[in-house]
């Protein structure tokens, strides 16, 4: 008998540059890559450098050839770990190599820009939008955690990527992908997202008024960083998806639903055409949808072991519920915005992270946030170019770079009312 050995190429790690690494996503994909070396290899990480010794150690304990800080106040800082770090790692024997410090505002899109087969956003808030833009436009496939850059370039961000370089981070957007693999687009009948409804469901208009900053920061299924806790208390985050939604998966608003699901286990689904859904679910775990974006690296696949997977043999209870849209008016104005399209949406993110920051410094109260960012958005629907650059509303069909950092800047101008 002749065997024949079948030719395979030797397949190298996939190249990841990771921005937003010293966050809580950018942490996780770290501790999956550090598992599985045979199949990621980290190439750059990025951060403001704030948290320089976390930052420094992980770039020596991963071998990365290029560091991004974007502050430079915490340029130093950096430096002086990664020497220490490597010295105590053999640095004067030459076993150790340093690696490139690139320093300013600009590191992100200059990482994103690298060698790479996979670029992971991990960046909290706006200031992702340059580097994901930076990404598609150097031909870098995206696996985004950084959904606020999707929402906020619209148009301008969809145009630039090819069919297949953006994957999504976000759970929910994870599992709607996964979940689309069951169907033909052209039988699918609606999104259905799940939110956990934050740690205020079940609570009342009235009773939201008095709830503190520790309240709304203990989330009961995720644990994650500040603004996207905020967000999720206040159900923003749940609008943002929304229109994540509508933009990865070409979906119109009115067949993208939302459905509170306390357990948070069943992630999204997707309804076809002949009554069936899909769902997918997994105990709440970042990792697991952070893996299926690395793994666009190269083709995706599923990475073993990642995460815990659900217990079919003790009892559970999952639950779904309509979401009280009185007391949670953000998706509602959040879906005003993605349907308005253009600035709206950087606009309505801009309200938003102002008006976090101000709760979080303990300057207005937890309501505030919502009422702060319709009463910004109207007023941006109806503004016109006289009261400043991006107070004027911009369509979609016309939208540049420019219009929505004026809009982005201008929104955040706006006083906030208590
Ligand atoms: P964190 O606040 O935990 O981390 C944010 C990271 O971004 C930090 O590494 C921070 O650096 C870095 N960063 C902030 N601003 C800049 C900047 N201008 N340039 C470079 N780096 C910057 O956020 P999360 O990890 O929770 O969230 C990141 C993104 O993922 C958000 O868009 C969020 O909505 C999304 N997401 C998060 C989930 C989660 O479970 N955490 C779930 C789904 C989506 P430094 O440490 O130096 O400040």
């Amino acid at each position: 008998m002749v065997v024949i050995k079948s030719y395979t190429e030797p397949t190298r790690p996939i190249r990841v540059v990771i921005l937003g690494s010293t966050g809580s996503i950018g942490v996780q994909a770290l501790d999956i890559i550090a598992r599985n070396p045979d199949r990621f290899t980290v190439v750059g990480l990025c951060a403001t450098g704030a948290n320089a010794q976390h930052l420094a150690q992980a770039a020596l304990d991963f071998d990365v050839e290029v560091i991004g800080v974007t502050l430079g106040t915490c340029a130093q800082d950096v430096q002086m770990h990664l020497l220490a770090g490597a010295q105590n790692r053999g640095f004067s024997q030459g076993e150790r190599r340093i690696p490139e410090l690139v320093i300013g505002p600009d590191a992100p899109e200059q990482l994103a820009r690298m060698d790479a087969d996979i670029v992971l956003n991990a960046i909290a808030g706006a200031a992702g939008l340059q580097a994901t833009l930076a990404t598609l436009s150097v031909g870098n496939k995206l696996a985004l955690a950084n959904k606020e850059s999707l929402i906020i370039g619209g148009d301008l961000v969809k145009n630039i990527a090819f069919p297949g370089q953006i994957v999504p981070v976000d759970s929910e957007h994870s599992a709607i992908a996964q979940c689309l693999l069951a169907g033909k687009r052209s039988e699918v009948r609606k999104l259905i997202i799940t939110a956990s409804g934050g740690p205020f469901r079940g609570k009342s208009a009235l009773e939201l008024e008095e709830v503190s900053i520790a309240d709304s920061l203990a989330h009961p299924t995720w644990k994650m960083g500040p603004l996207v806790t905020i967000n999720s208390a206040t159900l923003v985050n749940k609008g943002l998806e929304v229109i994540e939604a509508h933009l990865l998966f070409d979906i119109a608003f009115n067949n993208i639903e939302v459905t509170v699901h306390p357990q948070s286990v069943v992630h999204s689904m997707v309804e076809f055409v002949d009554g069936s859904t899909i769902a997918q679910a997994s105990p709440p775990d970042m990792r697991i949808p952070i893996a299926w974006g690395l793994s666009a690296g190269r083709d995706l696949f599923r990475v073993a072991d990642v995460a815990p997977a659900c217990d079919w043999k003790s009892a559970a209870t999952w639950e779904f519920m309509p979401l009280d849209e009185l007391v949670f008016p953000a998706v509602g104005l959040a879906r005003a915005a993605g349907e308005a399209g253009g600035t709206a949406p950087a606009v309505f993110n801009a309200a938003n992270e102002s008006a976090v920051a101000a709760f979080l410094a303990g300057e207005i109260s937890f309501t505030s946030i919502v009422v702060h960012i319709e009463r910004i958005l109207q007023s941006h629907l109806a503004g016109s170019s006289q009261d400043g650059p991006g107070s004027a509303y911009v369509s979609g069909n016309v939208l540049t770079l420019e219009d929505v950092l004026a809009a982005d800047s201008w929104a955040r101008e706006q006083r906030l009312n208590n």
